[in-house]
């Protein structure tokens, strides 16, 4: 294990942006990584878990601490191997490789998911989704180091606390679990999962179900369209992805949302969630508050393409992302009273 200094962290980001880390470390096996947790803990330093850099901003000063970069691939733990219909990835694993290694094997259960960035190990930190699939519906075990207990752990699904973008790594113990391994279980010779209205009207109209493959290649598609997939030279994917959370908010305050929307003319879909709470379309309340695609502070911007993707222009600093986020922030919250939740791991702040 080599620790590094003052490792720039912004060409490891899909932002760009930030200051260096001021100890670094690659782990490329479970020894590794426990390793580096102790040699952290010895010294009483910070330390952050770096998957692909997809879901975080960095700080303009950077990380006063140790990050510990998970890079270990399939081969190294008996590899993306597939039991039956589970498939075993490492952390460190591309997370469209994995999506594609179950294609191949024409298994069913992430072919939504294709084309997020990052890592397999990031996917269960906030329970990936999109297009009608989250990650929570078919992840069987997570396997990570207990930073606290300094041990390896498994958690079967039902004890990774998984709601929408969260789990246990994300909120109660952020921060504790380095994840090393996740097992998906996942349906061979399945049916694709096409609820997500835009894919279904793709579809609507053909004989018979598309395959699998044909499900993830039009995800592919519809991503690229709003720059949500990593194309080289695209100044819209230059982001962390949505920069806000969709708001769950109480009944009565939806209904509030609802009837503005019925107002402006807009038949605003609403997802029910547990609790009683209802999920609302952080994108749209963004544009009600006046905010449009393009929209341009600085260096920070709004992507040209998706309300939600915050992009850095070109030469962006941190605290420019920031100052544009707590803007956009502030006009949802003096319009509707809902204060929108950062989806981005903030880095050294
Ligand atoms: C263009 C674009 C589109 C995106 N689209 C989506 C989308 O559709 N749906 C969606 O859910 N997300 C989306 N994202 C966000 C991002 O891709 C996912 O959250 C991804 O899973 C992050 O993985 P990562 O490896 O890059 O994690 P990082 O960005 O490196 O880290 C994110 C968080 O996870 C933690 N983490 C990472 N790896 C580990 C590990 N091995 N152990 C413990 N903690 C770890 C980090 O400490 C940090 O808290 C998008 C991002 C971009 C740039």
């Amino acid at each position: 294990m080599k620790i590094l200094k003052n490792i720039a962290l912004a060409p490891l980001t899909t932002l760009g942006i930030g200051g260096p880390a001021r100890w670094f470390v690659e782990a490329t096996s479970e020894a590794e990584i426990a390793e580096a947790c102790a040699w952290a803990r010895e010294r009483r330093v910070p330390l952050f878990v770096l998957g692909g850099g997809s879901n975080v901003l960095v700080a303009d000063a950077g990380f006063d601490g140790l990050a510990l970069h998970v890079a270990i691939q399939g081969m190294e733990l008996g590899g993306m191997e597939l039991e039956g219909e589970v498939l075993r990835a490492a952390a460190g694993e591309a997370w469209d490789d994995c999506v594609e290694q179950a294609l191949r094997a024409d298994c069913a259960g992430l072919e939504c998911l294709a084309g997020i960035p990052g890592t397999v190990g990031g996917t269960p930190v906030q329970n990936v989704g999109a297009y009608g699939q989250e990650v929570a519906s078919v992840i069987k075990r997570v396997r990570a180091f207990d930073r606290a207990a300094l041990e390896f752990v498994e958690f079967a699904n039902a004890e990774c606390g998984f709601a929408y973008r969260r789990s246990r790594f994300n909120t109660t113990e952020r921060g504790r679990y380095v994840v090393t391994r996740v097992d998906y279980r996942l349906r061979r010779h399945g049916a694709p999962t096409l609820i997500y209205a835009e894919l279904k009207a793709h579809f609507s109209g053909r004989e018979g179900m598309p395959s699998l493959a044909e499900v993830a290649e039009t995800v592919r598609g519809i991503r690229q369209n709003k720059g949500m997939l990593l194309v080289e030279g695209d100044p819209d994917c230059r982001s962390a992805g949505s920069f806000f959370k969709n708001p769950s908010v109480a009944s009565a305050v939806a209904e509030r949302v609802k009837q503005i929307a019925a107002g402006a003319g807009v038949a605003l879909r609403m997802f029910p969630q547990e609790g009683g709470l209802v999920k609302i379309p952080a994108a749209w309340l963004i544009e009600q508050a006046g905010f449009r695609k393009g929209y341009a502070m600085g260096a920070a911007g709004i992507s040209s393409r998706h309300t939600l993707a915050l992009v850095n222009r070109g030469g962006a600093r941190a605290e420019e992302i920031v100052a544009l986020a707590e803007q956009i922030r502030a006009a949802v919250e003096a319009q509707f009273s809902i204060r929108l939740e950062t989806e981005p791991e903030m880095v050294g702040f």
